[in-house]
């Protein structure tokens, strides 16, 4: 079996869905793989590093009409889409959930659709496939350092002869991966930090980083199934929002990362709450996508500057901008999931198997993944997230 990987063409996207690293234990596997000329170049993997370690070197409709299985990083251009026929299969992060009607379009045309964010994350044998957590650790980590070099003060307490400056007060909103990464960064940069996250079960993971757990006396626990938050109702949103002011004014630099699978981001950060905060201070907003974010007015992929003088960052991709990392642990994550689902050297589709009926999205004409599956059944049309 072929394996291809493609180039990605997002604007931004640096990243590469396999590395040469990761060639000899799939080629162990019986499988060949297939580059994209430029493939790895974004995150500094060359043509020449691929093909010594055994790939041959593609163009981009070479690879389309031989690979058997196409791989990227999340969901490629529609020309790509509109190249691939039945029998072949396409993995990455394909966010069925976010777009279902994407997934009914690739069932149609009998592609074999696996989806990295469909694997059950809880499962200890998957957790070498995470590329959610991988790279929302990534993410996490940049969206730190993002925050810091927007901000016109030091982030940590100096001493100097020139006088004393007091250390940045941080805010990070949504503890899951990349709010505890974004955590350990700014801590290790010298801020002090503050989070909150609507399930008051990450409280010892924040405190035991060094940052104070803030609790919302108007919104009680928002739990919701396998580790995940609940969407909240719209009166505790507006509650949550109204008593997150107060306290997003006191910080220097929020940090946002909330998340609720296949719905928009929630909003966290209002008009009201970027009015109250002081001129120089900071938004990272995580969630920031073509759905909206976490903040008001947040544009993706750009810097804007409120009348009032606060610095708002649209930052859905940043571990696209940490791209040889990003790419490393992304390749590790795909080449896990490709060798759990291998056998002799071909795909072998099993969805008894807890991982393969997580990921397989679509396969012999159908959507088989039960959440999009079921989305689909409620709204044929597929439709966006609500
Ligand atoms: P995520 O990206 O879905 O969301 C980020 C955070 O936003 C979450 O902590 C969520 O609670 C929070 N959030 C959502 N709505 C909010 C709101 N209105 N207000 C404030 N916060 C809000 O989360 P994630 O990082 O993907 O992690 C999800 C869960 O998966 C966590 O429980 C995590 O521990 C778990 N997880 C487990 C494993 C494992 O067991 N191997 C690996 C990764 C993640």
């Amino acid at each position: 079996m072929k394996v291809g990987v493609l180039k990605e063409t997002t604007p931004g996207e640096r990243r590469v869905a396999l590395v040469p690293e990761m060639l000899a234990r799939l080629r162990g596997a019986g499988l060949d793989v297939l580059v994209q000329s430029g493939a790895g170049d974004g995150a500094w993997f060359a043509d020449s590093a691929y093909a010594e370690a055994g790939a041959s070197i593609v163009s981009r409709s070479e690879l389309l009409a031989d690979a058997d299985i196409v791989v990227g990083i999340g969901r490629p251009e529609e020309p790509v889409i509109a190249a691939l026929r039945p029998g072949q299969a396409l993995a990455g992060m394909l966010n069925p959930l976010v777009d279902p009607a994407f997934a009914a379009a690739l069932a149609a045309k009998g592609v074999t659709a696996i989806s990295l964010d469909g694997l059950p994350r809880t499962l200890p044998r998957a957790q070498g496939m995470d590329a959610l957590t991988s790279q929302a650790n990534v993410a996490g980590y940049k969206a730190a350092l993002v925050g810091a070099a927007a901000f016109g003060r030091f982030f940590p307490l100096l001493i100097t002869a020139a006088g004393t400056a007091r250390p940045a007060k941080v805010l990070v909103l949504g503890t899951g991966v990349a709010g505890l990464q974004a955590i350990g960064t700014a801590k290790r940069l010298g801020a002090v930090v503050s989070a909150y996250d609507v399930r008051p079960q990450t409280k010892t993971e924040v405190e035991s980083l060094g940052a104070a757990f803030i609790e919302l006396t108007s919104v009680g626990t928002a739990a919701g199934e396998g580790g995940y938050a609940r969407a909240l109702t719209e009166e505790e949103r507006q509650a949550q929002q109204a008593e997150l002011t107060g306290h997003i004014a006191r910080h220097d630099v929020i940090i946002t990362t909330a998340q609720v699978p296949g719905r928009r981001p929630p909003l966290l950060v209002t008009e009201d709450a970027i009015k109250a905060m002081a001129a120089g201070s900071v938004i990272v907003d995580m969630g920031a996508g073509p759905l909206g974010g976490n903040v008001a007015g947040s544009v993706p992929d750009t810097e804007t500057v409120t009348e009032n003088g606060v610095t708002v960052i649209g930052a859905g991709g940043l571990a696209a901008s940490v791209p040889t990392a990003a790419s490393n642990a992304f390749a590790r994550n795909i080449s896990a999931l490709l060798l759990h689902m291998v056998n002799d050297g071909e795909l072998a589709i099993d969805l008894s198997d807890e991982i393969q009926a997580g990921v397989v999205i679509t396969h012999d004409g159908a959507v088989v993944q039960a959440a999009t599956a079921a989305l689909l059944a409620k709204n044929p049309t597929g439709g966006t997230a609500p």
